[in-house]
């Protein structure tokens, strides 16, 4: 009786062994080795599915973009409103290798701290110097050579459509700026300058001009320009000149590299708006714009005050 059982256990056993092996032939062996045709369109329709989710998941990642990393064109170039114009320029100014040397003023410590505190207070900031040797004579003005190509481009575009722009003021050195404020404040004590009863006086004088030290054309890349018949920068704004410069959030302008120095709205950074007055910072640098830009525009200068 219990051999009897034992036989059967036995077989039973032998063949559950061979169903195993012929499960593992047919699973492993025959599979791969000799590969039916109906396995193979398996495998390739495997494939296929493998890639398309790869495209799928690929495109769903595109999708996702969180809405404030997208940014709004104007034209051909990404929108900046006066704000993002003004710190772009002082991101390319830090990032432009130039000469953060304080200068004096009327080379008297008291009445240039008191100089420098009204200024400041308006919100001028100290600007960097070009290196001189780097700058360019070119029709009575003084800029770097890629500011005058630029320009040059631009006015015979600008020519072209009966529009006649005038480069009128580029690079200052601290002593051109030096002339042109005492020159405005002629006739004045400089020693009484401190007491305040010229406040006034000084506070009128730097609606329109910069100190030394202070002025963006120290930098060679600001740019007065004036317009026709018109010499006078006062008038800009009112120009053809300005009206084709401006159109579109400045997308001419920005297709030559310009962008306005003074616009009208942001923080104030000292005088009055100026529109006459552009800073060169390259095409490319604008055509890449994005406020990731400007995330580094707190940091302090590298050689800086
Ligand atoms: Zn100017």
């Amino acid at each position: 009786m219990f051999q009897g059982n034992k036989k059967y256990i036995v077989i039973f056993l032998v063949l559950l062994l061979w169903g195993a092996a012929l499960f593992v032939v047919e699973r492993f062996s025959l599979l791969h080795t000799f590969p039916q045709e109906e396995h193979q369109e398996e495998l390739a329709q495997d494939d296929n599915f493998e890639e398309v989710n790869v495209e799928k998941v690929e495109m769903f990642q595109e999708e996702v973009i969180p809405e404030e990393e997208k940014i709004p064109f104007c034209g051909l170039f990404p929108c900046m409103d006066a704000q993002d114009f003004v710190d772009l320029f002082n991101l390319f100014e830090r990032n432009a290798h130039l000469s953060f040397l304080r200068k004096y003023i009327f080379q008297d410590e008291l009445v240039d701290n008191y100089l420098r505190n009204l200024a400041e207070s308006r919100g001028y900031q100290q600007r960097g110097f070009a290196d001189p040797k780097k700058i360019i004579h070119f029709e009575n003005v003084e800029t770097y050579p890629e500011v005058r190509d630029a320009y040059v481009r631009m006015r015979n575009e600008m020519m072209k459509e009966g529009i006649r722009l005038h480069f009128v003021s580029g690079y200052r050195s601290s002593t051109h700026q030096r002339t042109l404020i005492k020159n405005k404040l002629m006739g004045i004590q400089t020693e009484l300058i401190p007491s305040g009863i010229y406040d006034d006086l000084i506070d009128k004088m730097l609606k329109v001009s910069a100190l030394p030290g202070y002025s963006k054309h120290h930098t060679g890349y600001a740019v007065d320009f004036g317009c026709g018949d018109d010499y006078l920068v006062y008038s800009f704004a009112s120009t053809n000149c300005y009206e084709w410069l401006s159109a579109e959030n400045f997308e001419n302008a920005k297709r030559f590299g310009f962008i306005p120095s003074y616009p009208e709205g942001g923080r104030p950074q000292g005088p009055d708006p100026e529109p006459w007055e552009f800073v060169w910072v390259s095409p490319d640098i604008l055509k890449n714009f994005s406020p990731k830009t400007l995330e580094n525009t707190e940091e302090p200068l590298e050689n800086g005050l």
